[in-house]
């Protein structure tokens, strides 16, 4: 949440922080602003409600010419979106400015304090807080910035990846970083800050992660800094980046979220590349042949994750305990780390998260790590701060995603967790030779049947104008389906905002059937599997309540097919593998829904992706 560039050197500033902030946008749009040393020695601040295309009509007239500068496309925490609480904010002189991605969770005190020595305080952020902080020590103590920066920082508990700038110093950026994420780019005569690569892709392959509690030092026509908050010296350890432009930009689709539904049969070969071997009979996980002792002895598996990332860890109990005969927990990481956990050494942990830098997830492997578990990572961010904070993983490797919904990360990390769980399974020897390469093979043939599910987005088009009345969903699904239903229902509401509610379907007439009339669509997910015939009878049941029904069936249905109103068959997979295929006719739905609603899909309100903030 909130993105945050930073500029030094002999290009355009301005063009090149404007830039970043559009490839950042998706961590946040509630405003967006920049601080730049001027040409004319000031510290110019220009800041906006809403989305940087309001920021560049705000700046067209004003003076662009820098030599450095930091900018901030915002995702509230605290305050309400506002000009007077976009960042930079700056202190009470003007002298420095601040972007801050993160939360300060003792600026109150901090803050009554300042107020008790005269600070006066424009905004309502915590960010401010710190700003002045910064400057008040620097001004009392008549230290360097630098000094104050490193003060104030060992007075601060919270999240927080900062950028830091001052008028009279045209050359120099301070940027540090605690549990929030901050990546610096080296050039040739010109560094760059961002809260990941992608805004300087284009200009540099070399890349340095910050790690937490660490400060660096950007400085024009000198070599990179960093030491930690005590001023100790720390590696500096150049990353090459394998990013590519065009990973970053639309490609000839209307928005990210469908050209992202829409590679998913190449981003899932990529996920399962040299990772299924030998026609089928093998599979390669190095995080499992590495640690083979700690998978053979684990006496239990406990998942911990946020959002989509929690839905997929919730298939992965499905898988580990069908195939690997351990026990699994799914836990929400942001209740997991406040529930006083008990874990130990022969449990393994499996973090989830996309982006890497889940502020809550993060938290939840290092109590885990601390209590002598296995922390093992999921992820599709290299080099993010869970791979880092982990003992071992395992990408996704579905490349950048930006639509803020979550498509091809959530099929990447349901391919992840079967491999994950046939590689134990093999391990282990709970499925025989023959059930891995059956599973195997027909894992090979996901990409092209995801092809082909993607052959019904016209008619999926088509249902959506039918079904885009409704104002309350309900998606049903049992088995390896409920979670399916859970993901579905979550899509719909992110990006349409329709109240939709994902539920196990023979729980539903424990409640939710009350609900049911001519109003409430029900998205039944029932491909052939070992339940089926019990979800029929669901079916039955809500159609007997004048329930109008979408199904997603497997080809060649004829049960449900009767009963239902609507119908998309999906091609045929062990049971196990239905959800990647299952799933996507729901991306579909939500996408055209919102669509038909006028909604902005890569960037649904209020929402954010990357959740840095707790
Ligand atoms: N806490 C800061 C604010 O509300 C930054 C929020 C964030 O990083 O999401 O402005």
């Amino acid at each position: 949440m909130c993105g945050i560039v930073g500029y030094i050197g002999d290009g355009n500033v301005y063009d090149i922080l404007i830039k970043g902030l559009h490839r950042l946008e998706y961590r946040g749009y509630d405003s967006a602003g920049v601080a730049m040393v001027g040409d004319d020695g000031q510290l110019n601040v220009y800041k906006t409600m809403g989305k940087v295309s309001n920021l560049e009509t705000f700046c067209s007239q004003k003076n662009l010419g820098a030599r450095l500068g930091i900018a901030h496309t915002r995702w509230a925490t605290h305050g309400e979106p506002s000009d007077t609480n976009a960042h930079p904010q700056t202190s009470q002189d003007g002298n420095i400015a601040i972007v801050h991605n993160g939360t300060i969770e003792n600026y109150k005190v901090l803050k009554d304090a300042l107020i008790q020595h005269g600070c006066k305080f424009a905004s309502e952020t915590d960010t401010e807080v710190l700003v002045q902080l910064i400057e008040y020590i620097r001004v009392t103590n008549k230290c360097s910035l630098l000094t104050a920066v490193r003060e104030a920082l060992k007075q601060v508990v919270g999240a927080y990846a900062i950028a830091v700038i001052e008028k009279s110093n045209p050359d120099t950026i301070i940027a540090a970083r605690q549990s929030s994420p901050l990546a610096i780019g080296i050039g040739d005569n010109e560094m760059f800050l961002a809260s990941d690569a992608t805004p300087f892709v284009e200009y540099t392959k070399e890349c340095v992660y910050l790690k937490d509690g660490e400060v660096a030092v950007i400085r024009r026509g000198e070599p990179l800094k960093i030491t930690d908050l005590d001023n100790k010296d720390a590696r500096i350890d150049v990353k090459t980046l394998e990013l590519s432009i065009s990973e970053l930009e639309k490609g000839g689709y209307p928005h990210f979220m469908l050209k992202e539904i829409f590679q998913q049969p190449e981003t899932l070969r990529d996920c399962i590349r040299g990772r299924v071997v030998e026609g089928g009979r093998k599979i390669n996980i190095n995080g499992v042949n590495d640690n083979k002792e700690v998978f053979l002895n684990a006496k239990r598996i406990v998942i911990v994750a946020c959002g989509t990332s929690w839905h997929a860890g919730l298939l992965g109990k499905y898988l580990i305990q069908d195939m690997c005969k351990i026990p699994v927990e799914v836990e929400y990481a942001s209740e997991f780390r406040y529930s006083n956990p008990v874990l130990d050494e022969r449990d393994v942990v499996i973090a989830i998260s996309q982006s890497g830098e889940t502020a809550d997830t993060l938290a939840a492997v290092k109590i885990a790590r601390d209590m002598g578990a296995f922390v093992f990572g999921i992820s599709n961010a290299v080099g993010s701060s869970i791979p880092r904070e982990t003992f071992s993983g395992c990408y996704i490797h579905v490349g950048p995603e930006i639509g803020v919904a979550s498509t091809k990360a959530f099929t990447g990390q349901v391919m992840v967790l079967t491999l994950l769980a046939l590689a134990i399974a093999q391990l282990k020897g709970t499925l025989t030779d023959a059930e891995i390469e059956n599973l195997g093979k027909k894992i090979l043939e996901i990409p092209s049947a995801v092809e082909k599910v993607l052959k019904l987005a016209d008619k999926v088009e088509h249902l959506s104008l039918i079904y885009t009345y409704a104002r309350n969903f309900l998606y049903l699904g049992r088995g390896y389906s409920y979670p399916v239903a859970l993901e579905g229902a979550l899509k719909l509401k992110e990006i349409s905002y329709i109240h939709a509610e994902g539920y196990p379907a023979a729980e539903m007439k424990h409640g939710p059937i009350a609900l049911i009339d001519a109003e409430m669509p029900s998205v039944i997910i029932a491909p052939k599997d070992h339940l089926y015939e019990k979800i029929v009878s669901n079916v039955q049941q809500v159609k007997a309540r004048g329930g109008n029904i979408l199904a997603i069936v497997t080809e060649g249905d004829q049960q449900i097919c009767r009963l239902a109103d609507h119908v998309l068959e999906v091609p045929d997979m062990p049971e196990c593998l239905t959800p990647i295929i299952t799933s996507i006719p729901l991306q579909l739905l939500s996408y055209y829904i919102a669509i038909n609603k006028g909604k902005n899909v890569d960037m649904p309100r209020n929402l954010a992706k990357s959740v840095t903030v707790e």
